[in-house]
Parts: C-alpha cells; sequence; structure tokens
C-alpha cells in the first residue's frame, strides 16, 4: 500500500499534484480541507462550527479533522493507498494518523514536502482567489495568517517525519508539469 502525505504551506500546490498523483497511482484523494468545505457547502453543524476557524485562517480542531479521516479510512479499506493532503497538520494528527493507519498494518510510507518561497505562496493564492470562491484566499492579511499558523504548528512535522526517515523535500516552484515529473520520480524510488 502506498499511503503519501503531500505536504506544504497553503498555495504549494498540494490540490493540483494530488489530482496528478491520483490518476497516476491510483490513490484514494483525501483533502481534510475539502472535506470541510463539502461540510460547509452542505450546511453540517460539523460545517458550521468549522467556518469560524477557516474564515479566519486558523486551524480547525483536532478532534474534528481526525474523525473526518478515520471515518474516510474506514469507508475505503480496499484502496491501493492513498494521498492525504492537507492533513496531518500538526503534531496530535500526525500521532492520530500513524495510530490509525500502523493498526491496519500499511503505514505512512512517506512524506513529499513542496518548496515555495513566501512571495510565490502569496500570489499564488491571492490570484486562486480571483476564482476560487475561496473567503481565505482573498484578503492578504487572513493569507499571513494561514501562513504563520503553518510555520508555527505545522512545520514541526517534518522533523516528525524526518525522525522516521520518510521526509522528502521536493522543490515546488517550476511549472505543473516539472513538479509533476519530481514527485513521480521521488515516489518511484521509494
Ligand atoms: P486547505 O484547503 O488545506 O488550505 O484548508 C483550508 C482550511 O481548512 C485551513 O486554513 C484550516 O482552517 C482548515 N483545515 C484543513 N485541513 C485541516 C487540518 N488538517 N487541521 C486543521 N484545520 C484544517
Amino acid at each position: 500500500m502506498l499511503n503519501l502525505v503531500l505536504f506544504g504551506p497553503p498555495g504549494a500546490g498540494k490540490g493540483t499534484q494530488a489530482e496528478f498523483l491520483i490518476e497516476s497511482f491510483g490513490l484514494v484523494h483525501l483533502s481534510t480541507g475539502d472535506l470541510l468545505r463539502n461540510e460547509i457547502a452542505s450546511s453540517t453543524p460539523l460545517g458550521v462550527e468549522a467556518k469560524r476557524y477557516m474564515d479566519n485562517g486558523e486551524l480547525v480542531p483536532d478532534s474534528v479533522v481526525i474523525g473526518m479521516i478515520k471515518n474516510k479510512l474506514e469507508a475505503n479499506t480496499d484502496a491501493k493507498g492513498f494521498i492525504f493532503d492537507g492533513f496531518p497538520r500538526t503534531v496530535a494528527q500526525a500521532e492520530a494518523l500513524d495510530q490509525l493507519l500502523n493498526a491496519n498494518g500499511t503505514p505512512v510510507s512517506a512524506m513529499l514536502s513542496l518548496e515555495v518561497a513566501k512571495e510565490e505562496l502569496i500570489a499564488r493564492l491571492l490570484n486562486r482567489g480571483k476564482t476560487s470562491g475561496r473567503s481565505d484566499d482573498q484578503d492578504e492579511s487572513i493569507i499571513e495568517n494561514r501562513i504563520n499558523v503553518y510555520n508555527e504548528k505545522t512545520l514541526p512535522l517534518k522533523n516528525y517525519f524526518a525522525g522516521q526517515n520518510k521526509h522528502f523535500g521536493i522543490k515546488g516552484m517550476g511549472s505543473i508539469d516539472e513538479i509533476a515529473a519530481r514527485l513521480s520520480e521521488a515516489i518511484k524510488a521509494l
């Protein structure tokens, strides 16, 4: 089983590259951001609670996102593997993911970390905000907050996965195809 954590700051291209990886490697895509936006669109109680955090660029509580991932893993027991996009984002989430996957004997295979300069991230997110309809992509101070939250709470996960020899840095600048080729090469070498 191939279980990949696609890692990187907001605007690094995780969603775009996940599209390519699910096609190439036949994986199930689990994006907590997409799952949360679906909850908001359906006006569920979980969506209403999550929106308050998302609109400010803050993280939704660990228990909420871990519960969503657990449900998705249980609903896809015949998957060839998963690509985790935007999850885990805290050490507590990484520990929960390890526990869930190890219990099935299918641990995380690798964390692929897309590396992109901050100015490029802000430019990409503002550009995406023109068409995505995402309120958290339209305000520069919220984008800044998302990047700060990433640096403070999510970046430590690099060390967490490096400690398991599973961290692979991938240059996330250049064309979509170039970045896809770099990811593909790293996965084939696993
Ligand atoms: P994304 O689509 O991954 O950029 O996520 C958009 C927003 O959803 C984030 O800014 C958070 O508010 C929330 N979110 C998504 N994934 C997580 C997660 N794993 N943990 C906490 N909050 C999350």
